[in-house]
């Protein structure tokens, strides 16, 4: 018989894991497939850890990671798809803003259609900042002007995958996980599954601003050479100005029409200008061998402290 995972990634969710898994359960009991739910602690500091090993303890069907520390959103759904047998999974936030009781419906979509992959897309997000809504808005489709690769848009990670792209992913050698990046990236069937993305239950975001910004920067690293691109382009326009403006102002000292020796603004100018661009060239170099600095050491994506239920 078929069976069917839900990924949930946790870090400080004390106020919201009861609720979210007593209604994945009511759904998962209506399903006639086998189904099981995978939480993984983030490193959590409130009483989740508590909370899980509580509900892992009744039921058998519930596995839990805790990592030894805070290391991320991403990493902890690569432990949950790395840890994971089950025919299918749903990728899932613990905070109910992505509803479960889509998940029939996904799955329904994901028969019919022979899908390997069912991406949810969002009509509309309510409850979340005009802020966060229109950066993340602006951020998907600049992310698809710059990347190599076309990804579809409002789509989080919230999705269903099937064993296929499981077995792939965990091929993936790559520690800067953009994961909704990664599947996109893999191919095979992906079709999407339109709905409202709801308000958090409980509780605040656990994606701060910095959290954000570090997030939307490893999807540009990482699917993206067109920043280096840019900066050569840029040094190309300021090296063209600069010859320009050395023409104009020796054909102005000969003809008499430049005061060069009053041209106090035109150094200070330059000088600003050729200094910004060549910060930003060596800054944008810098993101790079960063990335690469990481990916060389090669160090794990996460430590998982213990397993239960496993
Ligand atoms: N999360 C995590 N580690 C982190 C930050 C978030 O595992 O360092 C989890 C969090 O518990 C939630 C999901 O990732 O289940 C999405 O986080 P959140 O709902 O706070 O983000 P938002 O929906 O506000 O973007
Ligand atoms: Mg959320």
């Amino acid at each position: 018989m078929k069976k069917l995972a839900v990924i949930v990634p946790c870090y400080n969710e004390e106020l919201v894991i009861a609720e979210s898994y007593r209604r994945t359960k009511a759904v998962m009991e209506k399903l006639s497939i086998l189904t099981e739910i995978i939480y993984i602690n983030d490193g959590s500091r409130d009483k989740t850890r508590d909370i899980l090993n509580e509900i892992a303890s009744k039921d058998p069907h519930v596995k839990v990671i805790h990592f030894s520390r805070n290391f991320g959103h991403q990493p902890a759904v690569t432990a949950g798809i790395n840890n994971c047998d089950a025919d299918l999974a749903v990728i899932m936030d613990a905070d109910m803003q992505d509803p479960p009781e889509l998940i029939p419906d996904i799955l329904e979509l994901q028969e019919r259609e022979q899908a390997n992959v069912v991406y949810c897309v969002r009509k509309s997000r309510s409850g979340e900042s005009v802020f966060k809504r229109l950066t993340a808005k602006m951020f998907y489709r600049f992310l698809n002007n710059m990347s190599e690769v076309q990804f579809p848009v409002d789509t989080g990670d919230f999705r269903m995958v099937d064993r296929k792209i499981m077995d792939q992913f965990d091929r993936f050698q790559e520690r800067g996980k953009y994961i909704r990046g990664l599947i996109s990236w893999l191919g095979y069937k992906q079709v999407p599954f339109y709905y409202e993305r709801e308000a958090r239950i409980a509780g605040e975001t656990k994606y701060p601003i910095s959290k954000m910004l570090k997030f939307a920067s490893t999807a540009m690293l990482y699917f993206s050479k067109k920043p280096l691109r840019i900066v050569v382009g840029l040094g190309f326009i300021a090296v063209v100005l600069g010859l320009l403006l050395a023409l104009y102002f020796a054909v102005g000292k000969i003809y008499g029409f430049s005061n060069a020796e009053t041209g106090w603004t035109s150094i200070m100018t330059t000088v600003i200008f050729f200094g910004g661009v060549q910060l930003l060239t060596v800054g944008v170099l810098g993101q790079y061998i960063g990335v690469l600095f990481d990916e060389i050491k090669a160090r794990p994506e996460y430590v998982i402290d213990e397993k239960r239920n496993f």
